[in-house]
């Protein structure tokens, strides 16, 4: 066993943000004794390698993105016999694995509070420049390493890569959103923006038991798409008045507004308006602005006044892991998840896969190396 001498494989490359994705070749070696080698089967296009390819937020160059993968064991390091819930791996077993791993020797934000996500010094795949070693740790390249102390989950073999990629990312992410969002039997929860993770975010709260769910997208194919993955009501936040428009949610949601409000819009503005929807003692969640400067003016005595819960949401628990993939296997047949990957390309099409995928010609552009 073990991999040729002199291997190499592709890595889609941009030098600084929004310059052109250079195909280059490096090295693979053998995986070291906590590391994984996959041959990656998928990676989808997440709204935060768009940011760092536009520049938005910092991502060091020359840079390497994709973080929402896939992949197919290539070569195991020798003390990996595992995944995360003890299920053996082999050669061949396809994989997904956290979108983040932590340094060693632990951190009181890990550790004690924790919250590994947040861990000091813990990075990410796709947010490393494609010169540190072993230079294969993102999405958009032939091979990638799964890194010591990351979490690793076997893929059922029924679930297909569309409805398997987004999970460590878009969809556990959603998951945290959503339990951060305290979303139980009889709820109504507005969500505020239904792109992939407004998808998700949607299905969930029905999974947790929402008794309504609305949904607010200026984009008419979304709110269609919406009402498949458990969305209830759809609303367009771009033609009312936003007084008009939390008037109707309240309206819908009796007797006194919404159990929780969730931004996965992305777009800061939408906070306000989302806070007047709420119940006495609602919860508001924060999932979508990831982006820095994203000020907005609000009037901080309406959430003293209702009792209202504020929270942000950046990244998840290993155990969110774990959940994401059950709920998208418990539930592919009542929710279409394999459909929200729309448009598939080669490596070599990255940029115009990066392009469709910014310009929202696509829900989630998929990579398929
Ligand atoms: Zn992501």
């Amino acid at each position: 066993m073990g991999i040729p001498a002199n291997l190499q494989g592709r890595v889609a490359v941009y030098e600084a943000p929004g310059r052109p994705f250079e195909i280059r070749l490096f090295p693979v070696r053998p995986p070291r004794c906590n590391e994984v080698l996959v041959k990656v089967r998928m990676s989808t296009i997440c709204r935060s390698d768009i940011h760092s390819y536009l520049g938005h937020r910092p991502n060091p160059c020359p840079g390497l993105l994709g973080h929402e993968i896939i992949g197919t064991i290539v070569e195991l390091g020798e003390d990996i016999r595992a995944d995360m819930r003890g299920e053996p791996l082999a050669l061949g077993d396809r994989i997904t694995w956290s979108e983040y791993f932590v340094p060693p020797g632990g951190s009181y934000i890990g550790d004690v509070l924790d919250l590994p996500q947040k861990s000091p010094g813990v990075d990410k795949y796709g947010h490393m420049a494609v010169t540190v070693e072993p230079h294969h740790h993102g999405g958009f390249g032939d091979y990638c390493y799964v890194l010591p102390q990351s979490w690793i989950l076997r893929l059922p073999a029924d679930l297909s890569d569309e409805e398997a990629t987004p999970v460590n990312c878009g969809v556990a992410t959603m998951v945290c959103v959503t339990e951060r969002a305290e979303i139980g039997i009889g709820d109504t929860v507005v969500v505020q923006g239904l792109g992939l993770l407004g998808l998700y975010g949607a299905a969930l709260a029905k999974g947790r038991g929402a008794r309504l769910v609305i949904g607010l997208d200026p984009v008419p194919a979304r709110r269609d798409l919406a009402r498949r993955f458990g969305v209830d009501q759809v609303m367009n936040p771009s033609l009312a008045d936003p007084s008009d428009l939390v008037r109707s949610v309240r309206a819908l949601c009796g007797p006194d507004g919404a159990d929780a409000v969730i931004e996965v819009c992305g777009d800061a503005a939408v906070v306000p308006s989302g806070l007047q929807m709420l119940r006495t003692g609602g919860r508001y969640v924060l999932g979508g602005v990831v982006n820095p400067d994203a000020f907005v003016r609000l009037d901080a005595n309406l959430i003293l006044r209702k009792l209202v819960t504020l929270r942000g949401v950046h990244n998840y628990h290993p155990r969110h892991l774990v959940q994401a993939l059950d709920f998208v296997h418990a539930n592919r047949t009542r929710f279409p998840f394999g459909e929200l990957v729309d448009g598939k390309y080669a490596l070599a099409d990255v940029g115009t896969a990066m392009r469709d995928a910014a310009e929202r010609r696509v829900l989630r552009a998929a990579i398929v190396p």
